[in-house]
C-alpha cells in the first residue's frame, strides 16, 4: 500500500539544500580517482593515533564514553597552556559550531560571515532561525574586517573570521585581528576558526592572547585537517570559563565517540608526525604554486594546504576536465572558482598535468 504524505520542516530550512560534496550530475569516471576536494591530509593520522582508537575499541565499547572527555581535554590544556574549563571537545568542529549556535543564537538573531567562506557558518544560521549575514570579500579575496564591523549590529550575536580562510587562503594578521577586537563590542562572541592553523605558521595571530583582553573572542581548532582524523570527527574550541560552562548545559552527552577520543589523544601526543605533515604539504603547496605560476592560472597565495584558482566562466569546464582526467577538486560555481587541496607529491604533479591538458585543449 502507498499513499502521499510529504514532511514539513520548519521554515528557516526552505532555503537550505543538503550538502553535498560534489556538484549535482558529476559523473566520477571508473578507476582510481585522486582526491583533492576536501583538504584532507593525504598523509594520514599518526600511528599513535590508530593505536589510541583501536585502544579504545578494545577497551569496550559497550560502555559509554565519557561525557566531558577528560584525558582529551586534559591533554589539550597541557598542550596550549590553558585550563580544562576553558576547552570544549564534541563531535567534529562542525559539532562544535552547531553547539555554539544551539547555545547562543536565540530566532532572529545575525550571524556575520565572509561572503566566500566556510559554509556551514550559513546553514548554521538557517537551521537555528537566525540569519546569515554575508560580509563581501577585499579585492584580493580576504575578509574584509572593515566591512564586518560596519555590519555589526543590535542583533549580531557570533562572527566568524575563518583564519586561514577556507576556500581563499588568505589570512587575518595578528595586527589586524587585534584592531578588529578593540573595536567589536563585547556582546559579540567572535570566533577564530583556525582549522588550518596549522599551516599558517607564524604569521597566525597569536590568538590566546589576544583572548586575556578580549574574553569574547573564541579559538576553533579540528584533529580533521593536518592530523588526519577527518573520519573519526574531533574538534574543540578554547574560549572563556562562562562560553564553555554555556555550552556544556546545552551540549549532548556522548558527543564524541571513544573511538575518536582515542584517536585524537594519539594524534595530539606525536608533535613529530603533525610537523612532517605540515612541512611535506607546505612543500607541496608551493610546487602547486609554481605550477599554476608557470601555466599562467590565476590563483591566491594560501596561507593553508589547499590553493584557490578564481577561473570566471571557464571553472566548470575545467572543473569537469580534471574529473574526466581522474582528478577530483572542489568546484565553487556560482564563484567561477575552484580549489584544489595539497596532496602527496605524485598527486600534485598528477593535478598540474591534467590541468595543462586541460587548459591546452581550451
Ligand atoms: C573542515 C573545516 C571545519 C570542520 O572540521 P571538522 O572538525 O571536520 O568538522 C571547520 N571549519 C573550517 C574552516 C573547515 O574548513
Amino acid at each position: 500500500m502507498t499513499f502521499q504524505f510529504e514532511a514539513h520542516p520548519k521554515r528557516s530550512l526552505e532555503k537550505l539544500a543538503p550538502y553535498e560534496a560534489l556538484p549535482s550530475g558529476v559523473d566520477l569516471p571508473r578507476g582510481d580517482l585522486v582526491v583533492m576536494n576536501a583538504n584532507e591530509s593525504p598523509y594520514g593520522p599518526s600511528p599513535r593515533a590508530l593505536e589510541g582508537a583501536l585502544g579504545a575499541l578494545k577497551g569496550g565499547v559497550n560502555r559509554y564514553p565519557d561525557p566531558s572527555a577528560r584525558d582529551l581535554t586534559g591533554a589539550l590544556s597541557a598542550h596550549w597552556g590553558v585550563e580544562e574549563d576553558r576547552i570544549l571537545v564534541d563531535n567534529g568542529l562542525d559539532g562544535v559550531i552547531t553547539l555554539l549556535g544551539i547555545t547562543f543564537l536565540e530566532e532572529g538573531d545575525q550571524v556575520l560571515h565572509g561572503e566566500v567562506t566556510f559554509s556551514v557558518y550559513k546553514s548554521l544560521a538557517m537551521r537555528l532561525g537566525a540569519v546569515s549575514v554575508p560580509v563581501p570579500m577585499g579585492d584580493r579575496w580576504e575578509l574584509d574586517l572593515e566591512g564586518f564591523l560596519q555590519r555589526i549590529a543590535d542583533r549580531t550575536r557570533l562572527v566568524f573570521v575563518c583564519n586561514p580562510n577556507n576556500p581563499t587562503g588568505t589570512l587575518v594578521s595578528h595586527r589586524r585581528m587585534e584592531e578588529f577586537m578593540s573595536l567589536v563590542p563585547r556582546r559579540v562572541l567572535v570566533v577564530s576558526d583556525e582549522a588550518y592553523g596549522d599551516f599558517a605558521g607564524d604569521d597566525l595571530p597569536r590568538t590566546l592572547e589576544l583572548m586575556e583582553r578580549y574574553p569574547n573572542l573564541i579559538m576553533m581548532r579540528t584533529f580533521s585537517k593536518a592530523y588526519g582524523l577527518a573520519g573519526l570527527r574531533v574538534g574543540y574550541l578554547i574560549a572563556h570559563p562562562s562560553v564553555v560552562m554555556a555550552m556544556r548545559r546545552a551540549k549532548e552527552p556522548y558527543g564524541v565517540n571513544a573511538v575518536a577520543l582515542g584517536a585524537a589523544l594519539g594524534a595530539l601526543e606525536d608533535r613529530e608526525h603533525l610537523r612532517r605533515t605540515v612541512e611535506a604539504l607546505l612543500e607541496g603547496r608551493r610546487f602547486l604554486e609554481e605550477g599554476l605560476e608557470r601555466l599562467k592560472v590565476p590563483f591566491v597565495r594560501s596561507h593553508a594546504n589547499f590553493v584557490f584558482m578564481p577561473l570566471g566562466d571557464r571553472a566548470g569546464d575545467v572543473f569537469r576536465g580534471l574529473v574526466a582526467r581522474g582528478v577530483l577538486v572542489r568546484l565553487f560555481d556560482s564563484l567561477g572558482a575552484i580549489r584544489v587541496s595539497v596532496g602527496t607529491p605524485k598527486e600534485n604533479l598528477a593535478f598540474l598535468k591534467a590541468l595543462s591538458e586541460v587548459i591546452c585543449d581550451e
